[in-house]
């Protein structure tokens, strides 16, 4: 009963059942269609995938899929993909399609399915999706569903309630989300800050804490990337970090150009702060600054 697989179909099938050549059209490709979209059914019953292949051997049977998920999740194929499968009560649609039928868990109701059932559906539904283009799935295009084409209960309520993640987690098979990258710390601090410190270290790599007691140096050298990347007054008090700095003050010599907005705005500060910080060196009239002034920025 068992024959080889072609390439052009799913490696998830463990058997392949031959349905009755009587209830499907042979040669999909020969009478001048391709492959454009899945089309998902339930069986409106709880069947195996033998149970299944039995149906579709039936002659006169007028039915049949090219795969079938059983309860318990296995996944059996019946009609060949390059071969026309009549699932979806609509010839245009069976041209186009490749089919599935899957087994429910309960008869009646919301007409469920295994979880066993959902999961091997939507990896069979990933790999016709990925062997034929149809990448991504796109709801109502390329993935279908039979009541699209008559007048039919199936799938059911409770897989037309999973379409969504169907097509959400096949996609995600074919494309899997690339991890956000965990963003590299990057501070805004410079050499020739100065900066107040609770403590400092050996090495740029150390993790023996010295000297926790607040004190003021200025950054001499910087290593990216290190844990303790500033160096502080070329090595007389030591390496620090982002933990250790409890503030940061800035010296900037203003240019011709700037108001105390634009370098409120380019410190992310305000023009207020910068001008109460200044007061001695500005003077009384905040819109009066001149080049060559330096002005703290705390
Ligand atoms: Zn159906």
């Amino acid at each position: 009963m068992e024959r080889v697989k072609k390439m052009s179909n799913s490696k998830l099938a463990e058997k392949f059942i031959p349905a009755y050549e009587g209830n499907y059209s042979k040669n999909r490709t020969g009478r001048g269609f391709k492959i454009e979209a899945i089309t998902i059914h339930h069986v409106a019953g709880i069947v195996s995938i033998e149970n299944l292949g039995k149906l579709w051997q039936t002659k006169g049977r007028a039915g049949s899929s090219h795969y079938g998920i059983g309860n318990d999740g296995r996944i059996g194929q019946y009609v060949d993909e390059n071969d026309i499968a009549w699932t979806n009560s609509n010839w245009n649609s069976n041209c186009k399609s490749v089919t599935i039928e899957t087994s429910n868990c309960e008869v009646g109701g919301q007409w469920r399915v295994s979880d066993n059932a959902l999961n091997s559906l939507i990896r069979l539904v990933a790999d016709i999706s990925k062997r034929n283009n149809l990448v991504p799935l796109v709801k109502g295009k390329n993935l279908t569903w039979h009541s699209m084409f008559t007048s039919t209960a199936c799938p059911g309520a409770y897989l037309m309630s999973k379409l969504d993640y169907i097509i959400a987690e096949a996609n995600k098979i074919n494309n899997p989300p690339t991890p956000t990258p965990t963003p590299t710390p990057t501070t805004s601090r410079k050499v020739g800050d100065k900066v107040t410190i609770n403590g400092v270290y050996v090495s740029s790599d150390s993790t023996n804490k010295l000297n926790p007691a607040y004190t003021t140096g200025t950054i001499t050298k910087i290593i990216s990337g290190a844990r303790n990347p500033y160096l502080i007054d070329n090595g007389n008090l030591g390496w620090t970090n982002d933990n250790c700095i409890v503030s940061n003050t800035r010296t900037y010599t203003v240019v011709n150009g700037d108001t105390l907005s634009s370098i409120a705005k380019r410190f992310n500060t305000t023009w207020q702060k910068i001008y109460n910080d200044n007061r001695a060196v500005i003077g009384n009239n905040p819109n009066r600054i001149y080049a060559g002034q330096k002005l703290v920025i705390k």
